[in-house]
């Protein structure tokens, strides 16, 4: 493999995603300690910035956690042993939500979509209409194990149509949150959650919670035991001048963070969107060229990753594990889907040149592994795809 080197290492994975220089540099500084007027103002900036990403007024409780860490801080901190609560899943990690749920004693009502698809939200609201004791609805944004990104306000607007104003909406928000705009105010959401791993590209470590005041209010009053979880400890802390945290928070990560956020506010949010919406456009069109069929929605929806469907007889899981061979690293398919699907992750340190090296490394992999594609043609089709965005002719 001689021509690969130097080795180079490229993450094409949803999360951990790659991480810009500056943002590391930051984190390579001393370690300074956390009840310092030094890290508090960071501290107090990074809590001051996120909100905006979540489409929210609220604030945002952080933990030191990855992002299933504030997906338990909004199960531990609503749901009580022996509530009623919903999941619309349509993946693996939706599926996580009625898990915890589950470990908290809750009996869990389930809505499952085709994987691959997006939840219908009338069907989402029909189903809400069945269990009127419910009390909380989990449901997923960019559903990471199929590309599938739903459409959450539509969701949250059938809900509440058909008259549940008083249902705790929690969304899964973690691998969109600063790839695909996010309203959780206009949405209607109570809870959204994130990570910092994903598309806020910055090292895993950190996992926020965005809580309106009406799911904190509930949470007062919800006796399941939590301490480390606890919102009322987090916000208590965060809502201090000068900012702080209960306890010990991974404060590196924050110096990161803090200055992945101010790269996002440089860009522009509308431009990290559209940026997502050609780099997942210019894939789409990359692999069609090559043959494949896309398996999650063919249309600008699909902004986070691209799925791809392997076709029979090609040893799918040889796709990924071959590319990592030249320093490339993309996502097979989970559980279910493993061999059946890979996927081109598109959030973090991305940009368009980077994504036309995916395409090419791919290309590389499909030739080794013995299929038959048109070499170049994926390329050239990314290639045309982001040229074309580039002048505005998308
Ligand atoms: C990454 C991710 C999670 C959380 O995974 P962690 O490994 O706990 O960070 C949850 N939901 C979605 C949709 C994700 O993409």
């Amino acid at each position: 493999m001689h021509e690969f080197r130097p080795i180079k290492t490229h993450l094409f994975t949803p999360g951990p995603t790659p991480v810009p220089p500056e943002v590391l540099a930051a984190m390579a500084a001393p370690v300074i300690h956390h009840r310092t007027p030094a890290f508090q103002t960071v501290l107090g900036e990074v809590l001051e910035r996120l909100p905006t990403l979540f489409g929210t007024q609220h604030d945002v409780a952080m933990f030191t956690a990855s992002g299933t860490g504030a997906m338990e801080s909004a199960v531990a901190n609503l749901v009580e042993p022996g509530d009623e609560v919903l999941v619309a899943e349509f993946g693996r990690f939706g599926q996580r939500w009625a898990q915890l749920a589950e470990r908290f004693g809750a009996t869990v009502h389930v809505h499952s979509t085709e994987r691959g698809q997006r939840p219908d939200p009338g069907g989402v609201a029909a189903f809400v209409a069945e269990h009127p004791a419910a009390r909380v609805f989990f449901t997923t944004h960019s559903e990471t194990s199929t590309g599938a990104v739903s459409d959450a306000g539509a969701i949250a607007a059938a809900i509440r149509g058909t008259g549940r104003e008083d249902l705790m909406l929690v969304l899964d928000a973690i691998s969109s949150i600063g790839a695909v705009e996010c309203r959780m105010d206009d949405w209607t959401y109570d809870v959204v959650v994130t990570g910092s791993q994903k598309a806020l590209m910055t090292p895993p470590g950190l996992a926020f919670a965005a809580i309106s005041p009406r799911a904190f209010e509930h949470a007062q009053n919800a006796t399941a035991p939590r301490l480390y979880l606890d919102w009322a400890k987090a916000l208590g802390a965060h809502r201090k001048s000068p900012a702080s945290t209960p306890f010990t928070p991974a404060l590196t990560v924050v110096l990161g963070l803090q200055v992945a956020l101010a790269m996002i506010d440089e860009e522009g949010l509308a431009n990290v969107y559209r940026r997502h919406v050609d780099l997942g456009r210019a894939a789409r069109a990359a692999v069609r060229a090559l043959g494949f069929e896309l398996f999650g929605p063919d249309d600008d929806s699909s902004a986070v990753l691209t799925a791809v469907r392997v076709p029979d007889g090609v040893d799918g899981a040889g796709i990924p594990k071959r590319m990592r061979d030249y320093g490339v690293t993309i996502a097979g398919g989970q559980d279910d889907l493993k061999g059946q699907i890979f996927r081109l992750g598109h959030t973090g340190y991305v940009n368009a040149f980077d994504s036309v090296l995916c395409i090419a490394a791919l290309e590389r992999a499909l030739v080794e592994l013995g299929m038959d594609i048109d070499t170049g043609a994926g390329v050239a089709a990314a290639q045309r795809s982001l040229v074309g965005a580039l002048e505005g002719v998308r």
